[in-house]
């Protein structure tokens, strides 16, 4: 192992408080990289994650010995995930608004009084509209005008629109009102670890692209001493293959050296993998 790499572990040693499990270490390690991005890009992403291993190993038990026995079997996995959540997209037909305009009342909340179509009065009753009572004088009840104001509307020619009750907006019943659409796709999260871990290794080149699944996630989760985690994509979604099954953890790739870069911030190492490559999935 390259003895300027363990020179640089031990001047950074006492920058490493927590040193738990190996992913506490290269946490920290990658918090230093973010407030010295232009020292760690020259040490580089590659030395980072050897740089947390090797001090994971000086911190534990005084000596590099462990921590390089862990470079030397580590291999970076792709994995993925579902919890079997299914995915919902925005409802086009009210834009995820869950209303949509009332065609009743053209949105306006009011539609034309059907007593007095709109006018606010209707025909005198006691006259039938001529003014004038049996005796031929003016008509008492209309003060001669042959018209009353509408009771219907109060004489404003409208009236509160039955079908949306006066908001102006409908219930959108391609959505009930939810603004979004439960799909057939699952989500599904991809995660970049690096372990040393054998079993894991195994099972994940035996099983790529399979429908096999390598651990079940909360052995998956219970496991994290035994690896670390590089990155974790979550939020795609992706209409499974039948035999594809929640809560279980696929790999759909590995490799041992991988086209590896710091992300924009310095805040992770992204491993160039096979991400594209679910086919087998879907
Ligand atoms: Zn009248
Ligand atoms: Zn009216
Ligand atoms: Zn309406
Ligand atoms: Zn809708």
């Amino acid at each position: 192992m390259n003895e300027k790499l363990k020179k640089t572990a031990l001047k950074l040693e006492d920058l490493i408080l927590s040193f738990d499990t190996p992913q506490h270490v290269y946490n920290k390690l990658m918090s230093l990289c973010q407030q010295q991005p232009d020292y760690f890009g020259y040490v580089g992403p590659k030395n980072v994650i050897n740089l947390s291993l090797l001090l994971y190993s000086y911190k534990t038990t005084n000596s590099f010995e462990l921590g390089e026995k862990m470079i030397d079997d580590s291999m970076f996995l792709f994995l993925l995930y579902s919890d079997g959540t299914n995915h919902r997209e925005t409802c086009e037909a009210c834009a995820g608004d869950g209303k949509i305009d009332c065609d009743s009342c053209n949105s306006n909340g009011e539609t034309e009084c059907p007593e007095c179509d709109g006018q606010g009065e209707i025909e005198c009753y006691a006259c039938n509209g001529s003014g004038f009572d049996s005796d031929d004088e003016e008509c008492n009840t209309c003060n001669g005008s042959g018209k009353l104001d509408c009771p219907n509307c109060d004489s404003s020619g409208y009236v509160s629109c039955d079908v949306c009750d006066g908001e102006g907006l409908e219930t959108c019943s391609n959505c009930d009102d939810i603004g979004e659409i439960e799909t057939d796709d699952w989500y599904y999260d991809i995660m970049s670890i690096l372990t040393w871990n054998k079993k894991l290794i195994d099972k994940s080149v035996d099983t790529q692209q399979t429908l096999v699944p390598i651990l079940n996630y909360n052995n998956y989760i219970e496991y994290q001493d035994n690896y670390i985690h590089m990155t974790y994509i979550s939020d795609n979604h992706l209409d499974f293959k039948k035999g594809f099954r929640p809560d279980e953890v696929y790999c759909f790739g590995y490799s041992n050296y991988p086209k590896l870069t710091f992300s924009h911030d310095f805040s992770h190492i992204k491993a160039e993998g096979p991400y594209r490559h679910l086919s087998s999935y879907e």
